[in-house]
């Protein structure tokens, strides 16, 4: 069964599903201000949450 990321539309196996733990509220904060229907439980790719962790190590 496939998985859509719904962060970037990607089309990804759905083991390459990534949750984003309740410890970095931070990264959950910043995918949902570009995302406003995302919800923590929809989950990212590994792809978009190397990115959000990035940007936000940036700050
Ligand atoms: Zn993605």
């Amino acid at each position: 069964m496939d998985y859509i990321c719904p962060v970037c539309g990607e089309k990804l196996p759905r083991s390459m599903e990534h949750i984003v733990p309740h410890t970095e509220k931070h990264i959950v904060d910043a995918i949902k201000k570009k995302n406003p229907k995302w919800a923590e439980k929809d989950g990212t790719c590994q792809k978009c949450y190397d990115h959000y962790k990035k940007e936000m190590g940036k700050q």
